[in-house]
């Protein structure tokens, strides 16, 4: 939690919207959550994480990608993110002062567009079921910042209007916002190669911050000392 020179909460609770929840995006979740934004994370569960091993993460000296997504997924958790696993975002706009994002989920199979009654009728009486496939539920949701954090897929950015650089990556600076005020690009999608999971964790955490800061109007960090943990965890905290 945050030490006592940090500024006060903010009065309101500004909304995130982390498209991807591979490390940046969990990364940048764990933050906000934590320090009370209302942060929704839309994944699509497709991290380069599942294919990895880690030996190279500093304070780990190995974990597999899928278990340590499994515990960087219940850690946002129990910060009070709202992680919506398996919702593809489809589109991102500027709306007023925020953004609006669009999402698609694949939601229960329904007959196939074009069945008539007959044809289902008929497939019933032979003993097969009607035709059926998955059918895309839509929505909208709608948040004061966006996160992007799509691993190399860089379509939701350029849509979007964020600049680019020279190198065909999202262009932004140490603090990870892009060109378009209040939208931030993490992890794979702003570095041409050098892809590692440290470095994503870390985009998202300055994301998160640079985040942060703009809320409470002063720069802003997120420092932990050892009393805080009994206040964190409680009983689960060994002495
Ligand atoms: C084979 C392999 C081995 C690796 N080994 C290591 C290693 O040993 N050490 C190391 O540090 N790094 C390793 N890496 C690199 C590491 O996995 C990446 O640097 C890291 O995963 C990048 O993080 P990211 O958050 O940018 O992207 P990702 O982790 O790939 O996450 C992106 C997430 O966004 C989701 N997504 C994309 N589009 C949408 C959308 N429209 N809506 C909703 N969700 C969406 C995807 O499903 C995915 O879950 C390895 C990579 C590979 C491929």
């Amino acid at each position: 939690m945050s030490d006592e020179t940090t500024a006060d909460e903010p009065e309101r609770n500004a909304s995130v919207i982390v498209v991807g929840g591979g490390v940046a995006g969990l990364s940048a979740a764990l933050f906000t959550a934590k320090n009370g934004l209302e942060t929704t994370v839309f994944d699509t569960d497709e991290t380069w994480m599942h294919k990895a091993h880690l030996f190279n993460y500093l304070g780990i000296g190995s974990a597999g990608g899928s278990e340590f997504m499994a515990t960087a997924r219940q850690q946002v958790d129990d910060f009070g993110a709202d992680r919506r696993q398996g919702e593809e975002v489809t589109a991102v706009d500027e709306s007023g002062d925020g953004f609006a994002v669009e999402t698609s989920v694949a939601s229960e199979t329904q007959r196939a567009d074009g069945d008539s009654a007959e044809q289902s009728s008929a497939d019933r009486s032979s003993g097969q079921h009607p035709r059926e496939e998955a059918v895309d539920e839509a929505d909208t949701y709608e948040a004061d910042y966006v996160v992007l954090a799509t691993g190399a897929n860089r379509d939701l950015a350029e849509d979007l209007g964020c600049a680019f650089t020279e190198d065909d990556v999202v262009d932004v600076g140490v603090e990870m916002e892009t060109s378009v005020p209040g939208a931030y690009a993490t992890g794979a999608m702003v570095r041409p190669e050098e892809w590692q999971a440290a470095i994503a964790v870390g985009d998202g955490a300055a994301a998160a911050l640079n985040i942060l800061s703009s809320e409470r109007g002063e720069h802003y960090h997120d420092f932990d000392v050892p009393a805080d943990a009994k206040r964190v965890f409680g009983e689960l905290v060994a002495e």
